[in-house]
């Protein structure tokens, strides 16, 4: 696996030649403006509420906003991305103000824009994706409970609570809810409404502002006697600088460890939320962190509040038709204008309504439809959920907020150690096999994306046969990021062959495909893997046995190996299995037997001629070998479902050419006398099957053996289509199931199956 070299520029050079051209060109130039006006109209009441709610000055937010909009926009990832204050991040970054004051929190920024910035240089930002889905959504659940318990006061008009531990904060609601001012419910309420709705109806406005801007007014033409923000300082600038404590120094790099995991995990996720169709989607994870280290160094020092990607804004910001990095800058400079001119303006917004605006904000990221789908694609991961969850609001119930956040880090690390992405060389050279299991569903797009990361870490130019016959289910959103990642990987002159895909599934596949290319990339078998990879030379099928003997020789496993050493002595076959030579009987496959259990006698028909035919002795000699010299304790005779020579034994159809065949089935010509003469192949195999059987018995040392108990007979019948296999009973004198019909599409055992590999 290649080793990439850390990004010693910052990126600049590549950035330089292809990301800030677009900086300067009049194309879509309109289309920049009008979603940095409209992303800017969001990001106004957003940082004011996200400031109030981390116990900052509202202008710290707003001066957060503007530098972070400006730095990320030009170093960042991800093109169309929005960065500024999160409310995600309020939770903590309240508790570190809280505890070491604005200063405090400066140094904690500070650290943690540098740790984001080594780990983009050192390149190791694709480690992120394997954060857990589940881990990443019952944390967003938990802060999003968090913050919803925090803002109830204000939304409800009560006094400020004194203290903001969660059990602080219900024991104030409950004491004071008698207080509550009718107009801050109805404000608040309005606030949140449009927030929830107005998305729904038109999804390219800016809701959060119209949010604000109905109680504002109402407010002002209402006379309401509401709380207000106040007037904005002259200057949003911070009036201090970052300083170093002697004390509580071991506090501030736990708190800076846990806001720089959680910020990264933000900022990455976004990628995954946002509509994989536009080109935000298509990012850079080490130079998106480059950016994120920077932003939060300069928001450290001007305003002092961490960043993040913001998934809302960056969606308005699409949806709003951003083409280039412009819009974020056009946002940055009308948010300074908005500060500059509306300033007095925004100081009459009640408080109320800032509040309704995080309220609403937070139910939503509390998504239940997420965990809904978790629950339908595996109860495990819907488990790691919950109690992801469970860690962060307890922990912050029973201590404080930074125990929950570490609880639910810890079980982050400990899910990231039990996932393995396979991506094992395959027996070709520079040739990769990936072996996919479980469901993929929408759940599974940072596995996706861990994916893409790993695989880009292969050779250039080689191939990659994708296994997907474990993939259980595959949903529309599922379908539509493999679909992706494959053309992805086809387009950037890697061959791909994907193989052992169940029918329904491929069909999803396709159909999520508008370029037509994955169609071509499908193998049914190891010979058109083969195929595909090297289209220019015709594979013979003798090459592609030497190669499935070479993997075969490099498998791994001390199993395997054990076996080999011990066969190497002697074998010590327990069974005589009798099948036909029809390619899709195995019998070790069928019987998940190991090399060493079956002695195999194949032929055409799985026919046992009997005792002393002189003219065919094979079949015999193989039943005295096994019973003689062999400790065989059970035969058994194999028929199965569209076998060919019992087909043309019912039609009489042995065709001209084929004497030896002919000859070879007379010894199942008395069939015919047995059968009504409507029979069907099936009936034939069945019934050959209990000829068989007696021609065996007409064997002495077979006689002898069953008479001595030391032997047992068995007819069976294998139905290829629905992989059932039924038994003969003696004593019922029919064919009885003894192995079920398994569903060849699995959907419906999804949810027992554990998401192992990948998913
Ligand atoms: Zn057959």
């Amino acid at each position: 696996m290649k080793r990439l070299r850390p990004r010693w520029d910052l990126g600049l050079r590549s950035l330089l030649r292809h990301e800030w051209r677009p900086l300067v060109s009049r194309d879509h130039l309109r289309a920049d403006l009008i979603a940095g006006v409209t992303v800017a109209c969001a990001a106004v009441p957003l940082s004011l509420a996200i400031a109030l709610a981390s116990g900052v000055t509202p202008g710290a937010g707003l001066v957060t906003a503007i530098v972070a909009g400006v730095v990320c926009a030009l170093f960042g990832g991800m093109p169309l991305a929005i960065s500024g204050p999160a409310v995600a991040m309020t939770v903590l970054t309240a508790a570190i103000v809280e505890t070491h004051g604005i200063s405090g929190l400066m140094l904690v920024v500070c650290v943690c824009g540098v740790l984001q910035l080594v780990t983009g240089v050192f390149r190791l930002g694709r480690f992120i994706w394997f954060v857990p889905v589940p881990v990443v959504l019952g944390l967003t659940a938990g802060i999003g409970a968090l913050v919803v318990v925090a803002q109830l006061p204000r939304a409800l008009g009560l006094p400020p609570p004194h203290a903001s531990h969660i059990v602080d904060v219900v024991r104030h609601i409950g004491q004071y809810v008698g207080d509550a001012e009718a107009s801050a419910i109805a404000l608040s309420a309005a606030a949140a409404a449009v927030t929830l709705l107005l998305p729904w109806w038109l999804p390219q406005a800016p809701a959060v502002f119209v949010a604000v801007a109905i109680p504002t007014l109402l407010a002002a033409i209402l006379h309401l006697d509401s709380p207000t923000l106040g007037a904005l300082p002259p200057s949003l600038l911070a009036s201090q600088l970052p300083t170093f404590p002697v004390e509580g120094l071991l506090s501030l790099l736990t708190a800076s460890l846990m806001l720089y995991a959680l910020a990264s995990v933000e900022t990455l996720f976004l990628s995954a939320a946002v509509d994989p169709r536009v080109p935000v989607a298509r990012h850079d994870p080490d130079q998106e962190l480059i950016g994120q280290g920077l932003g939060n160094l300069a928001a450290a020092l001007s305003g002092g509040l961490p960043i993040s990607g913001a998934i809302s804004r960056t969606a308005l910001n699409v949806q709003a038709g951003a083409r280039t990095r412009r819009a974020a800058l056009v946002q940055s400079v009308a948010l300074l204008a908005t500060v500059l001119v509306l300033g007095p303006v925004l100081g009459r917004i009640p408080l109320a309504a800032l509040a309704g605006v995080l309220v609403a904000v937070a139910l939503r990221m509390l998504n239940p439809r997420e965990f809904l789908g978790l629950l339908r694609a595996s109860r495990t991961d819907a488990a790691i959920c919950g109690v992801t969850f469970a860690a962060l609001v307890l922990g912050d119930l029973l201590f404080d907020v930074r125990t929950g956040f570490g609880a639910a880090f810890a079980i982050a690390v400990v899910r990231i150690v039990q996932i393995k992405v396979a991506v094992e060389p395959a027996d070709q050279p520079d040739t990769a096999r990936v072996v996919l299991r479980g469901s993929i569903t929408r759940q599974s797009s940072l596995y996706i994306e861990a994916l893409r990361a790993e695989v880009e870490l292969l050779p250039a130019r080689g191939a990659v046969i994708f296994e997907l016959h474990e993939v259980t289910a595959l949903d529309p959103s599922g379908a539509a990021m493999l679909a992706r990642l494959f053309t992805d990987i086809d387009t950037r002159g890697r061959t791909i062959a994907i193989v052992g895909l169940a029918e329904t599934h491929v069909a999803q596949l396709v159909a999520a495909d508008p370029g037509g290319r994955i169609a071509a990339r499908m193998a049914a078998t190891e010979t058109d893997v083969l195929r595909l990879l090297s289209p220019d030379h015709v594979t013979r099928p003798i090459e592609r046995l030497i190669a499935g003997a070479q993997r075969f020789q490099q498998s791994p496993g001390r199993r395997r190996r054990l076996l080999i050493e011990r066969l190497a002595k002697a074998q010590d076959p327990h069974t005589l299995f009798i099948s036909c030579a029809d390619s899709r009987v195995v019998p070790t496959l069928l019987t998940s037997t190991d090399p060493g259990e079956l002695l195999q006698v194949r032929n055409l028909g799985n026919i046992v001629p009997p005792s002393g035919d002189a003219a065919m002795p094979a079949e015999g000699a193989a039943v005295e070998y096994a019973l003689t010299r062999l400790r065989i304790t059970e035969i058994v005779v194999c028929g199965h479902s569209g076998c060919g020579a019992m087909t043309a034994l019912l039609t009489r159809d042995l065709a001209a050419g084929m004497p030896s065949v002919a000859e070879w089935l007379r010894p199942a010509a008395a069939l015919l006398a047995r059968l009504p003469a409507d029979a069907t192949p099936a009936d034939a195999a069945m019934a050959n099957v209990v000829l068989q059987l007696e021609h065996l018995r007409t064997y002495p040392i077979v006689r002898e053996r069953l008479a001595a108990g030391q032997l047992q007979l068995h007819g069976w019948y294998y139905d290829i289509g629905v992989g059932a296999l039924s038994a003969w009973d003696d004593d019922s004198e029919q064919f009885v199931a003894l192995v079920g019909a398994t569903p060849l599409s699995a959907s419906d055992l999804a949810a027992d199956v554990e998401r192992v590999d990948l998913a």
